[in-house]
């Protein structure tokens, strides 16, 4: 249930709504827009409670919602949510574009590839130090050397960092060395974990589950705002379909519903959406088109060579540049902003 209180309501007065609320032991959660306030309420609410605030004065109208989500949805919080990083906004005007290996191999390709990063005009340098491999004898990262090495190339190149952490265990760990954490598709119910990262403010980038629907992504991302973080932007990777030519069908309608439904910056990933090199270039503008706030693109210096198997789905550098080039006529036309030459303001 909502409660919306009109533009002239004090916020003395919605103090008092919020107190009468809590004191029926629910949660009352205050989002300030522009013209109203929305004071959502959460928990098992005594059935008189909507009629009782309807009463009061101040409130202007009383909504049952029934989506089992509450903080990750629009009606909760109608404005936008942009996550400000060091400077870099994520979810507002500016278009956000991460770029990176699949995983962190050495300090030489790392260094390399942030520098590349940095001069095509991205703002975060994306890289696995823990890899989710499908096969247990796979390459499964370089662990927590991996961490220091991209650190240390964000820092030098300015570039924020993304990294994934799998396990509850790692989180502090992960969140010492990275300015982002995601959470990849194969954990994106794996509640420990969320329970986690809810508990920190470190900005998390929630990927969706290959088999998930918006409801079941957007419960997740309940999970880490439920706890106390905030911060969580939303990630489109591709979904499994019956088509097998590419590794997973990228669904570009999650991107304006995301949008619709929830307030979270939405981030698309062509590179895991498609699988393959030669569609990340047009995937990417698709989601751009689509009203997605940034893009996480894998790019190697050496893509055959890649430790993981994504090297047929990295861009060489130069695609990488060229794409952002593009992206820098693209964006204008969108709503968005992007500027290839701008120097990344990392406070
Ligand atoms: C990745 O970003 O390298 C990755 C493993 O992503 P996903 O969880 O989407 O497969
Ligand atoms: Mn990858």
């Amino acid at each position: 249930m909502i409660a919306i209180t009109s533009n002239k309501t004090s916020d003395e007065r919605i103090q008092e709504i919020v107190q009468f609320i809590e004191k029926q032991g629910v949660q009352a959660h205050v989002s300030k827009g522009e013209d109203r306030t929305v004071i959502g309420i959460i928990g098992k609410a005594d059935p008189k409670l909507a009629e009782q605030l309807r009463q009061m004065s101040g409130v202007e109208q009383v909504v049952k919602i029934s989506k089992s989500y509450k903080l990750a949805s629009r009606d909760f919080h109608p404005a936008d949510t942009v996550i400000n990083i060091k400077g870099v906004e994520i979810g507002g005007e500016q278009l956000v574009v991460m770029g990176g290996p699949c995983a962190v191999e050495t300090p030489e390709q790392i260094d390399e590839i942030a520098r590349l990063v940095k001069a095509a005009g991205g703002q975060v340098l994306r890289g696995g130090a823990f890899k989710p491999r499908t096969g247990p004898y796979s390459f499964q990262g370089v662990g927590v050397e991996g961490l220091i090495m991209m650190a240390e190339a964000g820092k030098k190149h300015g570039l924020l960092t993304i990294t994934e952490v799998m396990t509850p265990e790692y989180v502090d760990v992960c969140a010492q060395y990275a300015d982002i954490l995601q959470v990849g598709t194969r954990n994106m119910q794996n509640f420990d974990l969320l329970r986690k990262l809810g508990t920190i403010q470190t900005p998390v980038l929630l990927k969706r589950g290959f088999s998930s629907t918006y409801d079941e992504f957007l419960n997740a991302a309940e999970y880490i705002l439920a706890g106390g973080n905030p911060n969580v932007m939303l990630c489109e990777r591709g979904i499994r379909t019956f088509e097998t030519y590419t590794r997973n069908t990228l669904d570009l309608s999650a991107i304006p519903v995301l949008k619709q439904l929830s307030h979270l910056p939405v981030i698309s990933d062509p590179s895991h959406g498609t699988g393959r090199r030669e569609l990340v270039v047009p995937m990417t503008k698709a989601s751009v088109a689509a009203g997605a706030d940034g893009l996480i693109i894998e790019m190697h210096t050496d893509p055959d060579n890649s430790m993981t198997g994504d090297g047929v789905q990295s861009l060489f550098p130069e695609q990488f540049a060229n794409l952002l080039v593009d992206l820098e006529k693209l964006a204008p036309l969108l709503g968005k902003k992007f500027d290839t030459h701008k120097e990344a303001i990392l406070t």
